[in-house]
């Protein structure tokens, strides 16, 4: 667990990254929830490390529903109060209305085998985000599906960075597109980093790998590229 830029908090999961964002008016703003269901280790350094208390964290903001990154959700919102965000299109997948549908192929046997151990305790997010929308103090949203159809990027603009969610990895300090087994529009996908491209900013934090510090968009711009190049040798 680290301060990577001022006011900006990495705690490295079990798998997934989650991120604390300190915001002008000394709230909190928690991105993504992690896979340890007690959220403790969040907690501890909330209050340890930052000074903080539970209570400061007004927002979790989950960049998609896989559990990697919402099962700590429930517990955190228990021992905050915080309201849980989360775009429109991933929502009912979260509040357990409905089902994510399993990625293709093998991965989908395994993906389900480990749906019926792994399961989430179900959250009504309070919070139904949409392209463009506000939250926590300082971050805009932007839909950036394909790895699930809600997923999406925050980006701050005072700050320039940009958390993705796993719209893009960090492999060995290597951009790479969301892992393919487990996004359900690979297309959607690359279009999506396409997006991200677009925006101004140094900073990527990615919900899996370090945090590339500089240099953003021109990174993302030629993850973009290669993307599209590789697409355009598949097309028949
Ligand atoms: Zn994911
Ligand atoms: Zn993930």
């Amino acid at each position: 667990m680290v301060e990577i830029l001022p006011g900006i908090h990495q705690i490295d999961g079990v798998n997934a990254n989650s991120y604390l964002v300190l915001e002008n008016d000394g709230s909190l703003t928690l991105v993504d929830a992690g896979m340890a269901p007690g959220g403790k280790k969040i907690l501890d350094y909330i209050k340890t490390t930052m000074s903080k208390q539970p209570s400061d964290v007004k927002t979790i903001v989950l960049t998609h529903s896989h559990i990697d990154h919402v099962r700590g959700a429930f517990s955190m919102k228990n021992a905050t109060g915080a309201k849980v965000a989360i775009h429109e299109q991933d929502a009912d997948y979260l509040s357990g209305k409905k089902k994510l549908p399993p990625p293709k192929g093998g991965m989908g046997f395994i993906f389900r085998m480990l749906s019926v151990f792994f399961r989430s305790p179900v959250v009504e997010p309070e919070i139904r985000l949409k392209d463009g929308d506000r939250v926590g103090k300082s971050l805009t949203v932007l839909h950036t599906p394909g790895h699930t159809p809600g997923s999406i990027s925050l980006y701050d603009q005072e700050r320039k960075l940009v958390f993705v969610g796993d719209a893009i990895t960090n492999r060995g300090g290597k951009l790479q597109g969301p892992p393919g087994q487990f996004t359900l529009d690979l297309l959607q996908a690359y279009a999506s980093i396409g997006k991200i491209s677009a925006i101004d900013f140094e900073v990527l934090l990615s919900g899996h790998g370090d945090p590339v510090k500089s240099g953003g968009t021109q990174k993302v711009r030629e993850l973009s590229s290669s993307l599209n190049k590789k697409t355009e040798m598949t097309k028949p």
